[in-house]
């Protein structure tokens, strides 16, 4: 069924596999072959950069080294949509997304998970902007220039904007790219609330009070979020969906329970997919993308109307799109 997917890493998975599109992947989650099959109508692409070495993984410890790993990704994402531009398009706007649909193609909605790379420079986000990135997912693990991460630490959890975050956020706003909070601190949170515009989503979280990673929205904070007409997507990371740490295997009933809790607290207006597929690690009763239908199934079977499952696989992130880029 139609269903639009906030966050996947998988172009970072496409490179670490050394592939120049991610049409056919293995021992990944999304690929746009399967997408295809699942029925997506469009999937956020990230290009994640981190600010670290990762070992056996990336070297982005250097701003240089940063923007590398940016164009690499960059190029995965251009090489696919050229490649395969019969089934999948780039979408930018609502407009994109609806022409896309009219002609049964896949959208894709180019990302940024940690605006790092934006080295605190407002010229680098009108650059993204025009390689088609119309979301940048503020912060990933560490302090950046546009604020810090979320943290066990409550001193840097309270740490809000620093002023390059705040001017970003209303550039942002002004040139229709999606603010996203999650990763992002509870006092970025409040400062993104207070300063944005326009709605603005937590691409991939779930809920505090359910799971208390602190990568989750508090029940004030998905009713902040809900008020200014934003979304947070559904994530199957089972650290963020299930109570016991220790347990590594993300059902679909307790994705389920994030699902209830959100639309008890914040309406059902504010809750959206991100699965953060190839991003996770666990195991998982929705294995890949072509198993998220046993989600709508699950809610269909819960007495979850046609109207509020089309409004949480697509329709709420279609408002949003509408209303920011
Ligand atoms: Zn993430």
């Amino acid at each position: 069924m139609r269903y639009i997917d906030m966050h996947c890493d998988t172009l970072s998975q496409a490179l670490m596999q050394q592939k120049d599109t991610i049409f056919e992947l293995e021992n990944t989650m999304v690929d746009v072959r399967r997408l295809l099959a699942a029925g997506a109508g469009a999937q956020f692409l990230a290009m994640f950069v981190p600010q670290r070495n990762e070992p056996g993984w990336f070297d982005a410890a250097e701003p240089a080294a940063q923007e590398e790993l940016l164009m690499k990704l960059y190029g995965v994402y251009v090489n696919t949509l050229e490649q395969h531009k019969d089934v999948i398009a780039a979408a930018r706007s609502i407009a994109d997304y609806r022409k896309n649909q009219r002609e049964g193609k896949l959208s894709a909605f180019l990302t940024m998970e940690n605006g790092a790379v934006a080295q605190g420079k407002l010229e680098n986000i009108q650059r993204f902007y025009d390689m088609g990135v119309r979301l940048i997912t503020l912060t990933w693990n560490d302090p950046n220039c546009f604020g810090t991460s979320h943290s066990a630490e409550p001193g840097q959890m309270a740490q809000g904007l620093t002023e390059f975050g705040k001017e970003a956020v209303e550039y942002m706003n002004e040139l229709g790219i999606l603010v996203d909070v999650s990763h992002l601190s509870d006092g970025g949170f409040y400062d993104v609330a207070k300063i944005s515009k326009k709605p603005f989503v937590a691409s991939h979280s779930n809920c505090r009070s359910l799971c208390a990673a602190t990568r989750n929205l508090t029940d004030d904070m998905i009713r902040i979020l809900a008020e200014k007409g934003g979304v947070c997507g559904i994530n199957l990371e089972p650290t963020f969906v299930n109570r016991n740490r220790m347990d590594r295997h993300t059902t679909v009933e307790a994705l389920c329970g994030h699902i209830e809790h959100m639309r008890q607290t914040g309406g059902e207006d504010c809750i959206g997919i991100g699965t953060d597929f190839d991003g996770i690690s666990g195991t998982f009763e929705i294995a890949d993308c072509t198993y998220l239908h046993l989600l709508f199934d699950a809610l269909h079977r819960k007495g979850y109307s046609d109207d509020l499952i089309d409004k949480i696989a697509f329709g709420n992130v279609e408002r949003v799109i509408a209303a920011t880029l």
